[in-house]
């Protein structure tokens, strides 16, 4: 993995970490916060410090228990639907062939290898000159789950989510108005928050995200503003 933790700046909040600690976050953001939290040796810490105190919260508050190694539930559940939506596919039509011209996805956290060989039929999309999309399947329908790939130098077009966007640097940088996001950076964007991220001159970006399904957002603006690339959960 590129980066060193030491350097990541935006983290996932307490309790979006204790939500995904405890199992009850959504897979897609589930696969995010597992890729910071294996970048990030400081989330990584109170990960830990959660599982460990999962049992005694167990024990005291029934309704709300913290599953101890909720990652390694999520790699369970990656095996089973995924496997589950890939034999489904298979059966009703052949795998596409690899696309070895898109770009190279490789030096990333375990679970996304693991989700990758899950997927091993991959197709970027050229959504503009500078910006190729690679959708994932997870095997939900409440977040579309994607590699997004900018390159060096590029400037996106102003633009917003209908959903939560939950997303995390791998390679590269780019930065908004709210900053510079480098490798392991945690991103968290709500409905409606506009962005218009640049990726740094110096090297091509890779990000991993889960964006929500749309949320309706009234008013000109929702008249007046498109999302970027149409949802498309899988
Ligand atoms: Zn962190």
């Amino acid at each position: 993995m590129s980066g060193d933790s030491s350097m990541i700046r935006h983290h996932p909040d307490k309790n979006q970490l204790l939500e995904y600690a405890a199992g009850t976050l959504a897979r897609g953001p589930s696969l995010v916060i597992a890729a910071h939290v294996q970048m990030c040796a400081d989330c990584r810490t109170h990960y830990h410090t959660l599982n460990s105190l999962g049992g005694s919260l167990l024990n005291e508050s029934p309704a709300q228990p913290i599953q101890p190694n909720a990652f390694e539930h999520l790699m369970t559940r990656i095996d089973r639907i995924v496997e589950k939506n890939t034999v489904k596919e298979i059966k009703d039509r052949e795998p596409e062939p690899l696309n070895n011209q898109g770009p190279a996805l490789t030096n990333l956290p375990r679970v996304l290898q693991k989700l990758l060989a899950k997927n091993p039929a991959r197709k970027w999309r050229k959504v503009s000159r500078s910006l190729q999309v690679c959708r994932v399947r997870t095997g939900q329908r409440d977040y579309e789950v994607a590699f997004h790939h900018l390159r060096s130098g590029a400037k996106l077009p102003e633009h917003d989510h209908r959903g939560q966007e939950f997303a995390v640097v791998l390679h590269g940088s780019f930065s908004d108005h709210n900053g510079i996001y480098g490798p392991g950076d945690f991103v968290f964007r709500e409905p409606g928050q506009v962005h218009r991220p640049i990726a740094t001159q110096d090297k091509d970006c890779l990000c991993f995200s889960a964006v929500g399904a749309p949320v309706a957002i009234t008013g000109i603006r929702g008249l007046l503003l498109n999302p970027l690339i149409p949802f498309r959960p899988g």
